[in-house]
């Protein structure tokens, strides 16, 4: 079965309003303009209700079914901002705004839940009511936790909740998901180890603190070696090593670390930043110096549940014909982790063909994954909700 036929006809439409979003790029919670414009599109396809300012700048929106006989509701979520990056893509419709680009293609996102959600009033084939969420601050600013926090579950009575990430490299019209861990949980932590600074010639009257924390650094490599059954899944990466030192010949009093670690199996967040901090500290004071670990906890695993990824896949499958049902977890992180242990639901990737990875400057998003996109939203609520 392919795409839906009246998906396929609004293709040039949903395009122009992506487009439009990809020219006007906004960050975290500062999506005003892109709000607006969804507000706007809702409005213009008639949806029952809409309800701006959910986690500050968050959109939800209720399409209530042709039948409403068991009190079922769904929701769906889409991600609206995005990165300070500067468009490097040369394209025609690049980004406006200077410093700023949907390098991340949730322009894309945003537009093809606006499609299906034309489809979706247009049609009201099902049996319930489909909750669409507009969110802000995907990109670092836990967005879908503020709309949690704003009662999205509760208020508008969502029992389960799926989401779509476009995946750079895996062929256009096509789906991947899997049950369980699907993406990553992020933590992040930063060292601050202080020695004595002094002069590079008298390493005698100093503590030398880039050496205290070289060792730091050495002995971190152990967390995840040492501490991790194999089986599992977690990474360690420092990303920093910052000196007060500018010269050659000082000793720098103060070094600065920051890190992150990634897991899987949420039990090693906690493991992971017990050892983290037992290691800074217990190595700088062997060397005579002092460290302070501050630990900042990020997104959750996120997690599909088993019988939402079946539902998911099976929508894909109707849809496109080419669904991986068991793909491999990859390890960035995802905020509708948050959404994901309110409520059972799953989150799949849509092909985006040959591009460059999601985060550089020269992405794009395919246009073309709009009509299949926009399709699978349709069809997981009609199958998910079916008119008896
Ligand atoms: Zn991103
Ligand atoms: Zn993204």
């Amino acid at each position: 079965m392919p795409v839906k036929n009246r998906l396929a006809e609004m293709h040039g439409e949903i395009t122009k309003w992506r487009r439009h979003l990809h020219m006007h790029p906004e960050l975290l919670y500062d999506v005003e303009e892109t709000a607006g414009f969804v507000v706007d599109r809702l409005r213009e396809i008639g949806v029952d209700d809409i309800t701006p300012g959910i986690g500050k700048t968050g959109v939800v929106a209720v399409i209530k079914g042709r039948e409403e006989t068991k009190g079922r509701v769904i929701g769906l979520r889409a991600d609206m901002d995005a990165l300070p990056i500067e468009e490097a893509t040369g394209l025609d419709y690049a980004s406006t705004v200077s410093g700023k680009m949907h390098a991340c293609g949730h322009d894309g996102h945003t537009s093809m839940l606006l499609g299906a959600a034309q489809y979706l009033a247009e049609t009201r084939n099902f049996d319930g009511t489909v909750v669409l969420i507009f969110q802000p601050a995907e990109e670092g600013g836990a967005g879908g936790l503020a709309m949690c926090q704003d009662g999205l579950m509760d208020r508008w009575g969502i029992q389960e909740v799926y989401g779509m990430h476009n995946m750079p490299g895996m062929p256009v019209g096509e789906f991947a998901i899997r049950p369980g861990a699907l993406l990553a949980s992020s933590d992040e932590f930063e060292i601050v180890v202080t020695g004595k600074g002094g002069h590079a010639a008298a390493p005698h009257d100093a503590v030398d603190t880039t050496l205290v924390a070289s060792h730091i650094v050495v002995a971190l490599q152990s967390v995840v070696s040492r501490t991790v059954d194999p089986i599992k899944r977690v990474v360690l990466t420092v990303g920093t090593f910052e000196t007060d030192s500018a010269a050659s010949n000082v000793i720098a009093h103060t070094v600065r670390l920051q890190g992150t670690v990634r897991t899987l199996d949420p039990e090693y967040r906690k493991i992971a930043e017990e050892r983290v901090r037992r290691i800074a500290e217990d190595t700088a004071s062997a060397f005579g110096a002092t460290a302070k670990m501050t630990w900042t906890p990020g997104y959750p695993v996120t997690v599909n549940s088993e019988a939402e990824t079946v539902f998911a896949a099976e929508a894909a499958e109707a849809v496109s014909g080419k669904v991986n049902d068991s793909t491999d977890p990859i390890m960035p992180s995802e905020d509708f982790a948050y959404m994901l242990e309110e409520r059972p639901g799953a989150y799949i990737f849509i092909g985006n063909g040959d591009t460059a990875m999601c985060h550089h400057p020269e992405y794009n998003f395919d246009d073309d994954a709009i009509p299949a996109g926009c399709s699978w939203f349709a069809e997981l609520v009609e199958r998910r909700m079916p008119v008896a």
